[in-house]
């Protein structure tokens, strides 16, 4: 049986963060079920963050791959609560920009700095089952069809594993879900002078649209899972269809018509888990609460989280003080996050009646369930 003081499981930024920042006094083993990341949607690195891959010693490195790894985001211009666009720069943040990623590239890249620094890391291999007496135990299962389960023993488990919680949920542990935002996304060549983002409400919901690395354009549309046909999000010309509802983005992904990538859906709500840390065990970024791409503040929360959560490890070692701080602390993190969030939707008034809206200009409801994936 392998013997690790603190497993990890999923290789994402959270997990990645996580286990950078802990290696230095523990013997970490992190797993991830993919082989390597995969392209996904989520780029704008909010500039705070920079604070965080510099503690690490990982900024110098990233600034040196500018263009292939990210490009700074000059700012947004913003068609929201009104026609007329607002623009958004960051020429004041004192953390500089913010870094619009190569999502796939990022990941390689922080998987890459975790074995340099000596966590044991375990690609293609996802949890199967776990049990505890005195310590965990895991078992994780190689997507290899012939493989077997294999045990580790741990002091500590970190769930890591995005908004599905995949620890955190065979505890028995539900979440509480707070809407049911989807968004569909595309991908296409850039070829427009002006790189700011594009954010762009409509009466179903919101456009959102970034340069990326590579000269690649994303684009994205934001609306609840059941105010929407799925056959309207399933092909690039129904997506295309979609877009003539606003000028800006159809006007992006016409000229390109022919060489526009779908992607698919993904699930975008706000969820939080009902527990967040137990017994010498705590859950990280998604997988302990997934806010809004409206917030752009998704990858900042997984790397802030796992240095919070480090923090507390390494001064208060595998003790019940642990849990109830980390309780605490993403307790007051998720209130604040729900009244920003709502401020935000509630400047947009232009189609109070749209369901859309209603349901945002309303203080929410809370429902449990076992799945944040809609
Ligand atoms: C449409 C959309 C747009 C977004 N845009 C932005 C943005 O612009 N800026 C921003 O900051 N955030 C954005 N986000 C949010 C951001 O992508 C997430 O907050 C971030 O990915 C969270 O990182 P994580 O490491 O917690 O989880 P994830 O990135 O989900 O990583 C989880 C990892 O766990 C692995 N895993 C899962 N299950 C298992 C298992 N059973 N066993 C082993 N491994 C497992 C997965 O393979 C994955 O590598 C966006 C999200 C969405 C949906």
């Amino acid at each position: 049986m392998l013997q690790t003081d603190i497993v990890i499981i999923g290789g994402g930024i959270a997990g990645c963060i996580a286990a950078i920042s802990l290696v230095d006094s523990y013997h970490v083993t992190l797993i991830d079920k993919l082989a390597e990341p995969k392209e996904r949607i989520g780029e704008s690195l909010a500039p705070a963050a920079q604070r965080i891959l510099k503690e690490l010693d990982l900024l110098e490195d990233i600034e040196r791959e500018v263009g292939a790894l990210y490009q700074q985001n000059l700012g947004m211009q913003s068609y929201w609560g009104s026609d007329q666009v607002h623009i958004v720069d960051h020429l004041r943040n004192p953390d500089g920009f913010v870094k619009n990623l190569d999502r796939k590239a990022f990941e390689g890249f922080l998987r890459t700095a975790a074995e340099k620094r000596g966590v044991h890391c375990i690609w293609d291999t996802k949890l199967y089952s776990s049990s505890y007496k005195s310590e965990w135990k895991i078992q994780v299962v190689s997507n290899d069809k012939n493989s077997k389960p294999f045990p580790i023993a741990a002091s500590f488990v970190i769930d890591a594993t995005g908004r599905q919680s995949h620890f955190a949920k065979s505890l028995g542990i539900k979440r509480q879900v707070v809407d049911k935002l989807i968004a569909c996304w595309v991908s296409v060549p850039n070829t427009q002078e002006n790189v700011m983002s594009t954010i762009a409400a409509g009466e179903n919901g919101w456009w959102y649209s970034a340069v990326i690395p590579n000269n690649q354009r994303v684009v994205a549309f934001h609306t609840d899972a059941d105010l929407i046909d799925k056959n309207e999000l399933k092909t690039t010309e129904s997506f295309l269809k979609l877009a003539q509802e606003n000028k800006e983005i159809y006007d992006l992904l016409n000229v390109h018509n022919g060489s526009i990538k779908f992607h698919g859906t993904v699930a975008a709500n706000s969820t939080k888990l009902e527990q967040v840390a137990g017994r010498q065990w705590a859950a990280l970024g998604d997988a302990a609460v997934s806010f809004d791409p409206l917030s752009s503040q998704g990858m900042f929360n997984a790397m802030a989280s796992a240095m919070q959560l480090s923090k507390l490890i390494k001064q208060l070692k595998f003790t019940d003080e642990v849990e109830k701080i980390y309780t605490q602390q993403t307790h007051q993190i998720w209130q604040h996050y729900i009244q920003h969030k709502s401020i935000f939707y509630k400047a947009e008034t232009r189609w109070k009646n749209a369901e859309f809206w209603k349901r945002r200009h309303q203080d929410f409801k809370v429902f449990v369930t076992k799945n944040a994936v809609l």
